[in-house]
């Protein structure tokens, strides 16, 4: 334009300068009617650029949009990826739960497997539980890495107990800046230091089972989202413990003698054959017993029945905590009839603490109707290999000495 313009205009100047002046005017002539005509294309031209600018910020804010929508889209898929994950690790989970039988077993495999889902060696799992009598929080099992650990608060800790108060679940990001609790009390109940850590309250109804814990020694490491996979697998391991808790009460009524609280003959007649093989193959002794109260008869005709009862209890409680070795086993076996199996045992032994428990309880003091009374038993023993090589013939030889002990006095001891 300035060359297209410029160049004649310069011509004219140089031709009006030297040769006629009159052209200056000729020529203001021609810039005003330039000028008059460039202003509407200039205007043109200026609402042209306007309107293309408008159209790239549109386009620009398209772009920005179709952006966001793509973060948007991403995001949904990475949460239904981990939905998708989470199901099948629940999915596991529960059937695992549900192949423990035992409240034991349940709580190791569920601390086991939520360690799985979160864990990594800065992480670990911990469960309590109420206590079914006391109601007291009690530390039931831990695991961080493979390892099951040693946790110091075995009743819990501040945040346990602020969970305790409040059954809401719980999540701090940094116990430093967490100003709900105070972390030098943590740090002298816990030695491990805790900075960030998710709970949920195990419930069942509106009745708390127990705490399950995730802590970490790094900050920052939980998020709302786990948290809310830790309630879900804490509503599934509520409800595996309680059926645990509920399958032990049920097999506890079910071997379990009513009056005296020692288990029924029908259990001691599932262990004896599983005790003689286990000792058969390891080439071991062991010991069984027959216990009989004396005059028992007698008691019930001058005290009355429930007074026998209680007598019954009471040598009961005495034999459980006589005999309360592991592996042992004491029996009602009947009536006012009581037993015990003693594995690892040697009949040398067994007479002797057959000899121990009869002068105990010949001793103790039983007092009935203000009355002190006492009583006295007699013991019959069988040991195997050398008196019987199977349950009815271990069970029969001791009772023949049972029999021998009645005949030559009572308040005895005898061996077969
Ligand atoms: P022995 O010294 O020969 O064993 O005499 P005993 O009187 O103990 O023996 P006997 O077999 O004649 O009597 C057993 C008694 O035990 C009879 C029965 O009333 C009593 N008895 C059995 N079971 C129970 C029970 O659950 N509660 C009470 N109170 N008595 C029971
Ligand atoms: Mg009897
Ligand atoms: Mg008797």
């Amino acid at each position: 334009m300035v060359i297209l313009l410029g160049l004649p205009l310069i011509g004219f100047f140089i031709f009006a300068f030297f040769y006629d002046q009159q052209f200056f005017l000729y020529l203001s002539f021609c810039l005003a009617a330039c000028t008059i005509y460039l202003i509407p294309v200039r205007m043109k031209l200026v609402s042209k650029y306007a309107g293309d600018e408008l159209r790239a910020r549109d386009v620009e804010e398209q772009v920005n949009l179709l952006e966001a929508d793509m973060k948007g889209e991403q995001t949904i898929t990475e949460s239904f990826k981990k939905k998708i994950v989470n199901s099948s690790q629940l999915k596991g989970l529960t059937e695992r739960l549900s192949m423990c039988l035992y409240l034991e077993d349940t709580s190791k495999v569920l601390s086991a497997e939520v360690n799985k889902l979160f864990g990594d060696e800065d992480t670990t799992v911990i469960l309590y539980l109420f206590h079914s009598k006391t109601g007291e929080l009690g530390l039931s099992s831990s695991q961080k890495g493979q390892m099951q650990v040693n946790i110091k608060s075995k009743q819990g800790d501040i945040y346990d107990h602020w969970l305790v108060k409040t059954m809401q679940p719980l999540s701090i990001e940094d116990t430093h800046s967490d100003f709900r609790f105070d972390t030098d009390k943590v740090e002298t109940e816990e030695a491990r230091a805790i900075r960030s850590l998710i709970s949920t309250p195990l419930m069942i109804g509106k009745k708390a089972l127990g705490i399950l814990r995730v802590d970490s020694t790094k900050e920052n490491k939980f998020g709302t989202e786990d948290l809310r996979f830790l309630q879900t697998i804490g509503d599934l391991g509520a409800v595996a413990i309680e059926n645990a808790q509920l399958y032990e009460r049920v097999e506890k009524l079910a071997i379990r003698d009513s009056l005296t609280g020692i288990y029924l003959r029908k259990y001691l007649f599932d262990r004896i054959p599983q005790e003689i093989t286990r000792h058969r193959k390891r080439k071991a002794s062991l010991a069984f017993m027959m216990i009989d109260l004396d005059k028992f008869k007698k008691y019930n005709d001058d005290y009355g029945h429930t007074a026998g009862d209680i007598v019954l209890r009471t040598i009961g409680m005495l034999l459980a905590d006589f005999f309360d070795e592991p592996g042992n086993l004491v029996c009602r076996y009947g009536g006012e009839e009581f037993c015990v199996l003693l594995p690892e045992c040697s009949k040398e032994k067994a007479i002797e603490l057959g000899e121990a428990i009869r002068k105990k309880i010949s001793m103790q003091e039983i007092i009935l109707r203000r009355k002190k009374t006492s009583i006295t038993i007699s013991v019959g023993i069988a040991g195997f290999p050398e008196d019987g090589q199977d349950q009815d013939e271990l069970i029969r030889k001791a009772d023949e000495a049972l029999y021998k002990a009645k005949s030559s006095g009572r308040n005895k001891v005898c061996a077969a």
